[in-house]
């Protein structure tokens, strides 16, 4: 409902800029053209503006339904993807890996189509990651300032944090830690029965324990529009254009050189022109679908797309898919007479009541309740590349046990799918995760569920 009123209020308000083209694609002349208001959308074009540069952000979707912002509403938009908020999520089909996928081998995969990105829609966890992983790209690219160290002072310039322990880190991400004291204290003594030391927000990830950090303010989401664009939208309109409803299908070149975007707004074709640069962060599967469309990829890709002049072969443009699976186990009973809230069971007016009075409560929690979590790292990891690059993330919520392989060594890709219509057609390319193609991800994860094992 809130998305089909935005999208019409978005319409009004652009169309007296949109009538005077008769039929010509308008043209507008930037420095940075930003293609997807998502997540690192949003922070690049706060960047570019904060050093006045003329940036023109064109996202597909519009601002998100306020409803987004109660961050327990998160786990019903995951679980009921045929709701009303449909428009926010573009789907793509996936190579069937377990019997509990949808039919047609095809499943949805979220991804936000909103202003804010998937951040209006993700699980609002905050890690800043393995500083091995940093490290490891910088020796990949042989560009040093990809090393942690390095990388380190633009997490703090974006990290504002309003939880309970030390400080640290300044700028507009809001990140607070949820109330969860008596969750945590049991988790945190488990760990130290375990033998694990316990970490914290200021230091690096490593094995050990440590809390939960979630990008919220007051009890409710803030994605990245919220942290580094609303506020600057009106202020800073000389150099901040930000265009919704706005799909880009080809980034235009001279020669080699990108020089601007064709779009369409509420299906009135475009042109822009950037003097500088054009940014492409429209996701993890919508980039690699544009570049292609545009003419850059592997040769078979772009001959079996029939794209048009081809501007670059890059074979890896759609190669190295991968995202960290998960494995859950439950339901979980304990020991002890504690109670936990669980969402099926415990949902009552007085939740409700205490988040919209006070924005405190189990509403302020994306998921069930999480207390907080141990970073391990497997045999193989362990052997490997040792103890210093864990490899496992294990959570504990009311109701179930979390084992998620956050370093998987398998790799998927896009694919061009042959029964597509053309490249307008959204699944002329589909995605193959290739989950578990590796042995040792098996062997990784299964080694999760035995750790669970040892607490009491
Ligand atoms: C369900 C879910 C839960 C997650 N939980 C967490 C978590 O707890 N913690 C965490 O760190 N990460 C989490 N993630 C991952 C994280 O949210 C993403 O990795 C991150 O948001 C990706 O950022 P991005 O800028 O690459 O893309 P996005 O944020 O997805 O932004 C891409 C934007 O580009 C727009 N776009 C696409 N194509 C076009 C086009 N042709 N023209 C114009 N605009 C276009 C899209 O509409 C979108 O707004 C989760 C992701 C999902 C889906």
């Amino acid at each position: 409902m809130h998305a089909n009123k935005f999208q019409e209020q978005d319409k009004l308000k652009a169309f007296p800029v949109e009538s005077d083209d008769l039929g010509m694609p308008f043209k507008e002349i930037f420095d940075f053209i930003i293609v997807g208001g998502g997540t690192s959308g949003c922070i690049l074009a706060r960047r570019l503006v904060d050093a006045n540069f003329k940036v023109l952000l064109l996202e597909a979707g519009g601002n998100p339904p306020p409803l987004l912002d109660v961050p327990f509403v998160n786990s019903f938009i995951q679980n009921h993807s045929n709701s009303d908020l449909d428009i926010m999520f573009q789907q793509v089909s996936v190579q069937k890996i377990t019997a509990g996928l949808p039919k047609y081998n095809v499943s949805k995969i979220l991804t936000g189509k909103t202003m804010g990105g998937s951040t209006t829609i993700n699980d609002m966890q905050y890690e800043r990651g393995s500083p091995q992983s940093y490290d490891q790209w910088a020796k990949i690219t042989g560009d040093r300032t990809w090393k942690y160290e390095q990388i380190l002072k633009y997490f703090k310039k974006m990290e504002e944090y309003l939880g309970i322990s030390t400080k640290e880190g300044n700028g507009d991400m809001n990140d607070g830690t949820l109330n969860l004291t008596l969750g945590q204290e049991i988790w945190f003594n488990a760990g130290r029965e375990l033998g694990f030391t316990i970490f914290n927000f200021s230091e690096p990830q490593r094995v050990g324990f440590h809390p939960l950090r979630f990008t919220q303010k007051n009890g409710m989401r803030i994605n990245t529009y919220a942290a580094f664009l609303k506020t600057i939208e009106e202020t800073r309109k000389t150099f901040l254009e930000i265009r919704r409803y706005s799909i880009v299908s080809k980034i235009l070149f001279e020669g080699k050189r990108a020089t601007g975007v064709y779009y369409t707004r509420h299906g009135i074709p475009r042109v822009a022109s950037a003097m500088k640069e054009v940014i492409i962060c429209a996701g993890t599967f919508k980039t690699p679908i544009l570049l292609i469309k545009s003419g850059i990829g592997s040769e078979s890709q772009l001959r079996a797309a029939n794209v048009g002049p081809i501007i670059a072969i890059l074979p890896e443009v759609g190669r190295n898919l991968q995202d960290h699976p998960i494995v859950q186990i439950g339901p979980i009973s304990f020991d002890d007479n504690i109670t936990l809230w669980n969402p099926q069971q415990n949902f009552t007016f007085e939740d409700v009541e205490q988040f919209f009075k006070f924005k405190k409560g189990p509403l302020t929690n994306p998921y069930e309740l999480k207390f907080g979590e141990a970073i391990v790292a497997s045999n193989g990891s362990a052997r490997e590349v040792g103890p210093g690059w864990p490899d496992l993330q294990i959570s504990f919520d009311s109701v179930k046990c979390t084992i998620r392989l956050i370093r998987s060594h398998s790799r998927g890709l896009l694919k061009f799918n042959s029964s597509a219509t053309g490249i307008e057609d959204p699944f002329f390319l589909t995605a193959e995760f290739k989950f578990f193609k590796i042995d040792r991800d098996i062997d990784a994860m299964i080694q999760g569920p035995n750790a669970r094992t040892e607490f009491k």
